[in-house]
C-alpha cells in the first residue's frame, strides 16, 4: 500500500475520535470518507445524513443511489472516485451545517484533500462550492462552470455541481445534473462518453423520520 493510502487510513483514525464541535455528543460515527485514496476525482456534500450516520460512510441514501447512477452513466463507479463531505458528522434533524461547525471540520476535508491528491474535486451544492471556492457565489449561479483553484497546496480544478437531493425532489434538476455530469470526462481529459440515457424520476419512499437537508439551491 502506498504511503499516501497509509496516511489517508491513520488520518481517518484520528477524526473517528474528532471533537472539534459539538456535532461529537450527537453524532453515532464520524463519517469520514469512501472510495479511492488515490483518485483523481473526489467529490465533496455537504453532511453526513441519517444512513450515512448510522453506516459510517457517505453518500449511502437515496442521493447517493443517484449519484452511483449519474456516476455509472459517464462510465465510473464509487470505487474509481473518492466521496466525502464539508461536515463528517451528522447535523440533528439533518438541519443545514453552522458556519462554526464548517470551521472545526474544514481542516478535515482541507487534509483529505492534500492526501488524496485530486485532479478535480467536484463540490455538490451550496455549502462545499462555497468552502472549496472561497467565493460566496450560489451554486444555481456557478454550476457546471469549472474553476481553477488551490487546494490542499496542488492546483485543482474545481467543478460544482448541484446536490443530487435537490434532484430528488425537482425533477428537472435530474437532467441539470446530468447535463453537468456529462463534462466531467473533458475535465478529467477522457474522451467524452455519449449522453447517457435519461433517468427516470424519482420515486419517493413512504415517509420517515430523518428530514432531507436543505439549502441545496
Ligand atoms: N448528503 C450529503 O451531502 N452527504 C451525504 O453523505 C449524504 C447526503
Amino acid at each position: 500500500m502506498a504511503a499516501a493510502d497509509l496516511s489517508l487510513i491513520a488520518y481517518g483514525d484520528v477524526v473517528a475520535g474528532c471533537e472539534r464541535c459539538a456535532l461529537a455528543r450527537t453524532r453515532t460515527q464520524v463519517v469520514f470518507g469512501s472510495g479511492s485514496p488515490t483518485a483523481e476525482l473526489m467529490f465533496v456534500g455537504e453532511a453526513a445524513g441519517f444512513h450515512e450516520d448510522k453506516q459510517g460512510v457517505p453518500f449511502v441514501g437515496a442521493a447517493g443511489k443517484l449519484l452511483g447512477k449519474l456516476l455509472e452513466g459517464i462510465g465510473l463507479t464509487r470505487e474509481d472516485v473518492y466521496v466525502a463531505n464539508v461536515l463528517k458528522c451528522r447535523p440533528p434533524g439533518n438541519r443545514d451545517p453552522l458556519p462554526e461547525e464548517i470551521q472545526a471540520c474544514e481542516g478535515h476535508l482541507f487534509r483529505q484533500i492534500e492526501l488524496i491528491r485530486p485532479t478535480l474535486v467536484a463540490t455538490l451544492g451550496n455549502f462545499a462550492t462555497k468552502l472549496l471556492s472561497g467565493k460566496p457565489a450560489g451554486i444555481t449561479q456557478v454550476h457546471g462552470r469549472a474553476q481553477e483553484v488551490v487546494l490542499g497546496g496542488n492546483a485543482v480544478t474545481l467543478y460544482p455541481i448541484f446536490h443530487p437531493a435537490a434532484a430528488l425532489y425537482t425533477p428537472r434538476m435530474l437532467q441539470v445534473l446530468q447535463e453537468d455530469f456529462v463534462r466531467i470526462p473533458e475535465l478529467l481529459g477522457r474522451p467524452a462518453e455519449p449522453p447517457p440515457p435519461p433517468l427516470p424520476a424519482y420515486v419517493p419512499e413512504p415517509p420517515v423520520e430523518h428530514p432531507v437537508q436543505l439549502g441545496l439551491f
